[in-house]
């Protein structure tokens, strides 16, 4: 839960998530929609699917035994190098070094590395200087103050060098070069992308769908989606059956996700006459208040909750 986001916004979904799925066999029991739901609001939607997954692997691989060592902890879905070796560091004492967004920085800073951290060469540069640092006893605390020092003292912005307790062989701070490093990422522009969402309503419910299980809000509930020029009448005949009046186009919502900006045009669209026939798997009509408690992404939940 904390991968990304901070612990005051993380503490009340964690209280809730451990009543949930009090441990890691009810976790891989459960149907990953239900974990989707605990998740609902933490965003990320992909840790939730890592967590129900490695809970799985856990129990079916390891026998409900949560894995000892760093090396076999990587091997679980969702958890990198640097994760593993945090886990294995502080659960059972291994001497495995980390290197989290912090750290790199604090590396980089105080070795003088040079090159975006994000690059293998650099990257793999820091791992090495990681490993050669590690103390032969007292991993915890050396692990703990390695975060702590990337947190609270060499931070991105104001690095507090005046009382940094590394700072004497410090290379950055040496050769005044500590607002340069580490080297940003190379600026690559985000592309656009633009839908059209469809607010189908109908006797006082909206038509959800699930989507597919891959690719961005895997799993969640949203609203169907069309191209934003797609003729919104035609499309409903065509793919539901369904006579519709089309109605206002409510103001567009924009949302960022890594490798990409999406626009999002939200448009009300009244049923006049549905088929009478069972609703296709995948759809569901709900009240929008029903609609609020499942699973959705964050900007849907925002536009509905407007509604
Ligand atoms: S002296 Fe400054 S730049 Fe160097 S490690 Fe400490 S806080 Fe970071």
């Amino acid at each position: 839960m904390l991968q990304q986001t901070r612990v005051a916004a993380v503490l009340r979904f964690y209280a809730r998530f451990l009543a949930a799925f009090p441990d890691v066999r009810a976790l891989a029991a459960a149907p990953v929609d239900r974990v989707l739901e605990q998740w609902s609001g933490l965003g990320y939607y992909r840790r939730a699917h890592h967590l129900h997954a490695a809970a799985g692997v856990i129990v079916t691989q390891y026998g409900g035994r949560f894995p000892r060592e760093a090396r076999t902890i990587a091997m679980l879905p969702g958890i990198g190098r640097s994760t593993a070796a945090a886990i294995a560091a502080f659960a059972f004492g291994e001497r495995a070094a980390i290197l989290d967004g912090n750290v790199k920085r604090v590396l980089a800073r105080h070795r003088g590395i040079d090159g975006f951290p994000g690059t293998p060469k650099v990257e793999a540069r820091l791992w090495a200087i990681a490993e050669s640092l590690l103390p032969e006893r007292g991993i915890e605390t050396y692990t703990q103050a390695l975060m702590d020092l990337g947190a609270t003292v060499c931070t991105r912005a104001l690095p507090r060098c005046a009382e940094c307790p590394v700072a004497t062989d410090c290379v950055a701070r040496r050769e005044g070069r500590v607002a340069a490093l580490p080297a940003p990422r190379p600026a690559k522009a985000r592309p656009a992308r633009a839908i059209r969402m469809l607010v189908l309503e109908r006797a006082g419910t909206i038509l959800l769908e699930k989507r597919p299980a891959a690719g961005i809000w895997a799993g969640l509930w949203s609203l169907p989606e069309v191209d934003v020029d797609t003729d919104v009448a035609r499309h409903c005949m065509a793919r539901f059956h369904a006579s519709v009046n089309v109605g206002e186009t409510l103001p567009p919502i924009a949302h960022g996700f890594t490798h990409f900006n999406l626009t999002i045009h939200p448009q009300r669209v009244a049923v006049r006459r549905w088929p009478l026939r069972a609703e296709a798997p995948g759809l569901l009509w709900l009240t929008r208040d029903d609609a609020l408690g499942a699973a959705l992404p964050a900007p849907i939940r925002k536009l509905l909750a407007a509604l």
